[in-house]
């Protein structure tokens, strides 16, 4: 369904005759607990099949609305470690912020500050998250929100991922990011709430990683090669597995020895999530997958003990003024 858009003066106006606005917007970050590549569209995106979930790590939005100045930039965006992220129209906070009121016509000077806690190039979706973050944020300040079904196709115009993150929970996602079933949490093992997530401390581009494992696939009569889509009624143990994950080894081989140590301090299960190069452990006990997460924090290499959400937190508002 078309949505019938307010014009610019009709939204801007209402805004600004309001007081400038502060909403604080949980940005979680997610793990793909299994990740196959079962195709390629004819335009060169990679059809994925993936079971996606939210965990406890978050970036935390601050964004300031209110009326423009005369000459005063639309967007200003800053960062918090100041280089966790980029602080200009390339971060995907930003280009969500600019998508939304340009497409909804809103002209208003918004102040965006990310306090990172989710590492950037780590598979962990903390960009994509930005931005769904940012788009729920200005939906639910806009005097006329856009429905949800349109929310997530322009969410889709901004990354794979980010139609996942304005779900919020657990899903299956098909097609190029865009299909999400549900997952209900009490179909997920319980151990799934002892879960060690690691950042080398280098990230992966997602393009290269993708490339490499274009570069590996078997060519049959001219036809690359793709797993079978699973039917999704396997067991958990049959879904962790990362299609990406020697192509993301291959770039850079200390994942190796990453997944060795998870492997030596008791995770039953490591997989890498998304296209790298971030990896996490599955642990039976909570105690033991904290004391992982430490061992590794102890040697200066980024690590949390966490567990999935059912559904990432919502948003908090107050005037500015
Ligand atoms: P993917 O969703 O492709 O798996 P990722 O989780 O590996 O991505 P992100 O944290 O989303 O990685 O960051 C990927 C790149 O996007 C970074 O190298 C960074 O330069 C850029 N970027 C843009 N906006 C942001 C943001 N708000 N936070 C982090 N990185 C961002």
């Amino acid at each position: 369904m078309t949505p019938v858009l307010p014009t610019v003066s009709d939204s801007t106006s209402r805004w600004a005759r309001t007081r400038a606005t502060r909403v604080c917007v949980p940005a979680g970050a997610k793990v793909n607990l299994g990740l196959r590549i079962s195709g390629m569209r004819p335009d060169g995106y990679h059809l994925l099949d993936s079971l996606v979930v939210p965990i406890r790590v978050f970036d935390m939005l601050n964004i300031c609305a209110g009326p423009r100045r005369v000459g005063a930039a639309p967007i200003s965006i800053s960062c918090e470690p100041p280089n966790a992220a980029p602080a200009n129209d390339s971060n995907l906070a930003w280009r969500a912020a600019a998508l939304y009121c340009g497409r909804v016509g809103l002209d208003l000077a918004l102040e965006i500050t990310i306090r990172k806690g989710i590492p950037a190039g780590g598979g962990f979706g903390g960009g994509s998250s930005d931005a769904a973050a940012t788009l729920r944020a200005l939906n639910a300040l806009s005097p006329s929100p856009i429905p949800p079904a349109t929310l997530a196709e322009w969410a889709l115009d901004l990354g794979a991922d980010v139609p996942f993150f304005l779900y919020g929970r657990p899903a299956r996602m098909g097609g190029v990011g865009e299909v999400l079933e549900p997952v209900s949490m009490s179909s997920l093992p319980s151990s799934l709430a002892a879960l060690v997530v690691v950042f080398p401390g280098v990230g992966l581009s997602t393009a290269e990683v993708y490339g490499k494992f274009d570069g590996s696939l078997t060519r049959v009569g001219g036809k690359s090669m793709f797993r079978a889509p699973s039917a999704g009624n396997g067991s958990l143990r049959e879904e962790l597995r990362n299609d990406l994950e020697p192509a993301a080894t291959s770039l850079l081989p200390k994942l190796k020895e990453l997944k060795r140590g998870l492997r030596a301090l008791g995770a039953r299960d490591v997989v890498m999530t998304g296209s790298g190069s971030g990896m996490f452990g599955i642990w039976n006990r909570g105690d033991d997958a904290r004391a992982a997460a430490a061992w590794f924090r102890a040697r200066g290499v980024w690590a949390r003990a966490t567990g999935i959400v059912e559904q990432l937190p919502a948003i908090e508002m107050d005037d500015a003024t």
